[in-house]
C-alpha cells in the first residue's frame, strides 16, 4: 500500500467567493495600490486602509456569526489574500496574521466567555490581532521558548520578551505562548494566553527595519510583571503548543496564498514589460529564453495555487492538514521567490530601481520562504508525516 495516498478534494470557487473576489480585487486597486510603493519607502504603517478592510468585513473572515464574523472561511481567506498580497504584502500580512493566527485560535479553542469578549471587536477592526511565539532562543524551535508565566493566585504573571512580532507594535489582541511548567519536557510545559496590549506590564521594544515588507510593524515585545486573568488562558493548561501548531496550519495557508498574490504581480509586470521592451528591433517577448521564463511562472502559479486551495478546503472540512499546509508553503513561497528573481531579470537594471515595482516584490517575496516555519521546517513537517 503506498504511504501518501491521493488527496484532491474538489476546490470550485463558490459564486460568493468569486463576487468577493472581484471586490476586494476592485478595494485593491482603489485603495491599496496606489500608495503602496510610497509607504513602503516611509515605513507607514497601513492604518487606514485596516479600517477599509474592516468595513468590506474581511477582519472576521474565520469568525464565526454567532460572535460577528461572516465565517466565510479557508479557502474564501486564500483568495482573499492573493488578491491583497497582488496590491501590497505588507497589507496582507497584516489582514492574515489579525485573520489566521489571532482571530482563528481565539475562534478554535477559546471559551464561550472568552469568544463574546473579543471576536465581535477583532471582527470588526476595532482590535487588530497579533500572535507571539518566536523569542531569541526559540526560533524554528520554537518549543524552546522561555517566557515565563506564574501563578499568582487568579492570575498568571509574565516576564520574558518576544521578537519579530507582527503588528506587535499596532495590535489591541495578542495570542501570548508562555511557559507555565518548566519541569515538563519542552512542549508539554507552554500555555496560550489572549492579552490586551494595553495591560500594565506589556511593552514594546526594538521596531525591527526590514529588507522588505516595510509598511508592515515587526517588534520585540516586553512582558514585565505583566497580570494575565485566568479566564484569559487560551485552551488547555500546558496545551499551548498544539495551539500554536495548529494556528500555523492555518497560517502556512495564509503565507502560501501571500505567495500568490506577489508571484502573480510578478508575472503581470514582467508579461507588460516584454511586451513594450524593445531590443534588437523587437519586443523581448518575442525571445524564447523570455517566453521559457514567463511559461513557467505561470505553470508554478498554477500549481502553487492548487496546493494551497487544497490545503484551505481540508482545513475548511476540519480535515487534518499539516502535510498539505506545509506542502503548500514550502512549494508556493519557493515558486513566488523564483518567480521574483525571474521578474527583475526579465526588466533588467529597470527591475533594479524603484522605477518599476518588481524591485519591491523581490525584496517582499523573500520573507515567504522564512516566516510561519522556515522552508526547511515545512519539509521536516511534511517528512516526517510520512516516515512516522
Ligand atoms: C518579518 C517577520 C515577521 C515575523 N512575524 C512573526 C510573528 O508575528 N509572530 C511570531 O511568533 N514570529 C514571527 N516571526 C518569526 C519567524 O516565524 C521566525 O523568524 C522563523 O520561524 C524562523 O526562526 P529564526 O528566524 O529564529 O531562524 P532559525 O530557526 O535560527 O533558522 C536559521 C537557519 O537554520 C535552519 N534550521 C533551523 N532549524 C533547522 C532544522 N531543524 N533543520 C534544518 N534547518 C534548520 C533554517 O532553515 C534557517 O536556514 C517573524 C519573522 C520575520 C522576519
Amino acid at each position: 500500500m503506498s504511504v501518501i495516498e491521493y488527496t484532491t478534494p474538489s476546490f470550485d470557487l463558490s459564486e460568493e467567493v468569486l463576487l468577493l473576489r472581484d471586490a476586494v480585487r476592485e478595494i485593491g486597486e482603489r485603495e491599496i495600490l496606489p500608495t503602496a510603493a510610497k509607504r513602503d519607502h516611509d515605513h507607514a504603517f497601513p492604518a487606514e486602509i485596516m479600517k477599509k478592510l474592516a468595513e468590506a468585513e474581511l477582519m472576521g473572515m474565520l469568525i464565526p456569526e454567532a460572535y460577528g464574523g461572516t465565517a466565510i472561511g479557508n479557502l474564501a481567506l486564500s483568495v482573499v489574500l492573493e488578491e491583497i498580497n497582488y496590491f501590497d504584502a505588507s497589507v496582507g500580512v497584516t489582514l492574515s496574521v489579525h485573520n489566521s493566527l489571532c482571530a482563528s485560535p481565539i475562534s478554535r479553542f477559546g471559551s464561550h466567555d472568552q469568544k463574546s469578549r473579543y471576536l465581535p471587536r477583532l471582527a470588526k477592526g476595532e482590535l487588530l490581532g497579533a500572535y507571539a511565539l518566536t523569542e531569541p532562543d526559540a526560533g524554528s524551535d520554537s518549543a524552546n521558548l522561555r517566557l515565563k508565566a506564574e501563578k499568582r493566585s487568579d492570575r498568571w504573571v509574565l516576564n520574558g520578551t518576544k521578537i519579530w512580532i507582527t503588528s506587535g507594535d499596532r495590535a489591541g489582541l495578542m495570542v501570548v505562548f508562555a511557559r507555565t511548567d518548566s519541569a515538563a519536557p519542552k512542549a508539554k510545559g507552554i500555555s496560550a494566553f489572549i492579552v490586551e496590549t494595553g495591560w500594565k506590564g506589556f511593552k514594546v521594544g526594538k521596531v525591527e527595519e526590514k529588507c522588505g515588507l516595510r509598511s508592515s510593524s515587526t517588534v520585540e515585545i516586553h512582558c514585565e510583571d505583566l497580570e494575565v486573568p485566568d479566564e484569559n488562558l487560551l485552551g488547555e493548561l500546558n496545551g499551548g503548543f498544539k495551539v500554536a501548531m495548529d494556528t500555523l496550519d492555518g497560517g502556512r495557508i495564509g503565507i502560501a496564498s501571500q505567495s500568490l498574490g506577489i508571484h502573480r504581480a510578478c508575472l503581470d509586470a514582467s508579461i507588460k514589460y516584454a511586451k513594450e521592451r524593445q531590443q534588437f528591433g523587437q519586443p523581448i517577448a518575442e525571445f524564447q529564453a523570455i517566453q521559457w521564463k514567463i511559461a513557467d511562472m505561470a505553470t508554478d502559479l498554477d500549481a502553487a495555487r492548487m496546493l494551497t486551495h487544497r490545503a484551505a478546503v481540508m482545513r475548511d472540512r476540519a480535515v487534518p492538514c499539516s502535510r498539505e499546509a506545509a506542502m503548500a508553503k514550502s512549494f508556493a513561497s519557493r515558486a513566488c521567490n523564483r518567480a521574483a528573481d525571474e521578474a527583475v531579470q526579465i526588466h533588467g537594471g529597470a527591475g533594479y530601481t524603484k522605477d518599476f515595482p518588481v524591485e519591491r516584490f523581490f525584496r517582499d517575496a523573500r520573507i515567504t520562504e522564512i516566516y510561519e516555519g522556515v522552508t526547511d521546517i515545512q519539509r521536516l513537517v511534511i517528512a516526517r508525516s510520512l516516515l512516522k
